[in-house]
């Protein structure tokens, strides 16, 4: 059988530091091919894994979608470091597809259900415009790709909370134990061994981050 593969994705790089945290020294591309590295490193022995970048270089949008569909990758993940302008304090990630409900969310709510498991002190900023997880933008990496696709933003990098967590090579790791957890289980070749009493376990977790959400701890 033909192996499954995965584009990763690491946002930004090269004259393109994304996000930064100025005092903690931290910039989202390092971190994000970081994640990736990691990634890349657990995903290995199941599926062929593709890197748009491995090193600190500049690739615009089209250039890293064009990756995934030269390749004929059978699932594409960017991941990023999110910012905002308020300082904020709350510790958050996110996912983003395309409008509409495809193959693409069933991707990007596998890696955000296992990322809220493996790191639980982190909230899930959701919206429920489609009635799932993730959230919804028209991005070019995601909108350009054939292939499913979704893209992560691990944590605020700007807040002092964000950049220690980020920071920590063991909350990095998890990070990436997510992504490899979720691709895994969109190719429905999962290696976790989750019992259905623990897949019950990240709903409830996951459904109660939405509800701070909806009451008011709506972080930056
Ligand atoms: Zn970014």
């Amino acid at each position: 059988m033909m192996r499954k593969k995965v584009v990763l994705d690491a946002g930004h790089g090269g004259h393109d530091p994304g996000a930064v945290n100025r005092a903690m020294g931290l910039e989202e591309a390092d971190m994000a091919l970081d994640v990736c590295k990691r990634a890349r490193d657990l995903l290995l022995p199941y599926v062929d894994v593709i890197m748009t970048r491995d090193d600190d270089r500049f690739l615009t949008l089209s250039e890293r979608a064009a990756i995934a569909n030269k390749t004929g990758a059978d699932a594409f993940v960017s991941y990023h470091f999110n910012s905002a302008s308020s300082p904020g304090t709350a510790l958050s990630y996110e996912g983003f597809t395309t409008r509409g409900q495809n193959n693409s969310d069933r991707l990007c709510n596998a890696i955000l259900r296992h990322h809220g498991k493996l790191s639980p002190e982190q909230k899930l900023r959701a919206d429920r415009a489609d009635g799932d997880i993730d959230k919804e933008a028209n991005f070019a990496v995601l909108r350009n790709t054939a292939c499913p696709s979704c893209l992560i933003e691990g944590e605020f990098i700007h807040t002092s909370h964000g950049g220690r967590l980020i920071a920590n090579p063991t909350k990095r790791q998890a990070m990436a134990e997510a992504v490899k957890l979720g691709v895994l289980e969109f190719f429905e070749m999962s290696s976790a061994g989750l019992t259905d009493e623990e897949v019950l376990d990240i709903i409830g977790c996951i459904e109660s981050s939405c509800q701070d959400l909806r009451e008011g701890l709506t972080g930056v």
